[in-house]
């Protein structure tokens, strides 16, 4: 049964493929987005929504809908290694002055979809792609649960993970194969204007208000443990009694706190770069490269690499462009925005989770300048890069 033929298929309706399938279907791009979940859905994921993805959503013409779901501004930043001191730092703000926000993926996500599904983006969803066959020369057919099969010339994976061929061509051998934990709770005891960030031996948490429920504050706590530490320890609760055994600062923010959500787990997590293209196949978001989740630029990523590959796609398509040369411009773009941000993820995971590296690294953190400095190095320094300049970026490496 032949369900759909078009130019695009985007698999997977995460940040990533949402915004790539929106700016594509907005561009006259004919494109399908097929997703396995029926959204709204949860995701793990600490919910920290950097500045840096603010231009792209603003293109779109979500970002007020979106803020408007989200916690306070975010202006501050609270740092607790496993051992040495509390380091503190200030947000940076975008060239607008707005500070990063706490939203709930059930509603980012949700909102990103149904935009792409405004703009002309064929949403196909529950639809789980089961086998993807074919060459950039002949096209593509991809085989999918519910919807039949899809044809399509060009793919875009913006399914969370990596190729199943393709593991990091960069990470930290200690901190791959993490498993991720996310739950809600009330009544914290941390600045609505605040992120806190605890770690301990082998694990690492992060805190931070997101929008109300019922008028009561909400707040997001995500953590990520070794493989190697969970098999000592008895499950989620287990994990987290470690983290605030040995972190007290975590211990008295959720001194008065009780949990109102079910924890959601979700891994192997693979921070690192992988492949970028191949043969007709494009990838963005987690697929492409995975940043710590610790620095909380995640979703930006996966928001503007979807953007990236969109523009330059559309482009190359409308100037009859190969997609080898096309997919060149791309590579090129992207490793410029996100490389360094997965390297210094990791250094900063490794001075979370390891006593020597948290205490060293704390007292550099005493010294102001480095604190900023560390705060730039986790990307934030990008804050001011709109999707005007996106685009024109992408039409200088297109050489129009
Ligand atoms: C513990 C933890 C905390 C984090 N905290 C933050 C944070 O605070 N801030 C931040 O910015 N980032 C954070 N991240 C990272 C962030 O969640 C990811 O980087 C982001 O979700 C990647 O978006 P994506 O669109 O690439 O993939 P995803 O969000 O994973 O979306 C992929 C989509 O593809 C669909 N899919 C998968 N396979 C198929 C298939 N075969 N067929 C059809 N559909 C399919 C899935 O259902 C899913 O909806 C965190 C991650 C973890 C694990």
């Amino acid at each position: 049964m032949l369900a759909e033929a078009c130019d695009v298929v985007v698999i997977g309706g995460g940040p990533a493929g949402a915004v790539a399938g929106a700016i594509l279907a907005a561009g006259g791009v004919d494109v399908v987005i097929a997703e396995q979940k029926v959204f709204p859905r949860q995701k793990v994921c600490g919910e920290f929504l950097s500045p840096g993805a603010f231009p792209v959503l603003a293109r779109l013409g979500v970002l007020s809908e979106i803020l408007d779901r989200a916690g306070p501004e975010i202006t501050s930043l609270t740092m607790h290694p496993s051992v040495g001191l509390k380091i503190k730092a200030a947000m940076p703000c975008d060239g607008a002055g707005r500070f990063a926000r706490g939203i709930g993926r059930h509603h980012l996500d949700t909102l990103l979809l149904d935009r792409a599904r405004r703009l002309g983006a064929r949403v196909l969803t529950p639809c789980h792609v089961r086998k993807v066959v074919g060459s950039s020369d002949q096209g593509f057919t991809i085989e999918t649960d519910q919807c039949g099969v899809i044809e399509s010339k060009l793919i875009i994976f913006a399914n969370g993970r990596p190729p199943s061929d393709g593991q990091p061509t960069s990470h930290s051998k200690k901190m791959r194969q993490m498993v991720g934990f996310k739950t809600y709770f009330n009544q914290c005891h941390l600045g609505a204007d605040t992120i806190g960030l605890y770690g301990c031996r082998g694990i690492y948490g992060g805190l931070l208000r997101t929008g109300d429920v019922g008028g009561e504050p909400r707040y997001n706590l995500a953590f990520v443990a070794r493989r190697s530490v969970m098999e000592s320890v008895a499950g989620a609760n287990g994990l987290l009694s470690r983290l605030r055994q040995s972190n007290h600062a975590l211990d008295r923010a959720l001194a008065d706190a009780q949990r109102v959500d079910r924890w959601h787990a979700w891994g192997p997590l693979w921070p690192g770069v992988r492949r970028l293209f191949d043969d007709g196949k494009f990838y963005v978001g987690n697929a492409a490269g995975e940043v710590q989740p610790l620095i909380g630029e995640g979703m930006t990523l996966a928001i503007r690499s979807g953007a990236l590959a969109a523009d330059t796609l559309a482009l190359g398509l409308r100037g009859g462009a190969a997609p080898s040369e096309i997919a060149a411009r791309y590579e090129v773009l992207w490793r410029e925005d996100f490389s360094s941000r997965c390297y210094w993820g990791n250094w900063f995971a490794s001075m979370m989770t390891n006593p020597v590296a948290g205490f060293l690294g704390s007292l550099l953190g005493q010294i102001r300048p480095l604190a900023r400095w560390g705060v730039g190095a986790s990307g934030k320094k990008f804050l001011a890069v709109s999707g005007t300049n996106i685009r024109s970026r992408t039409v200088r490496g297109n050489g129009h």
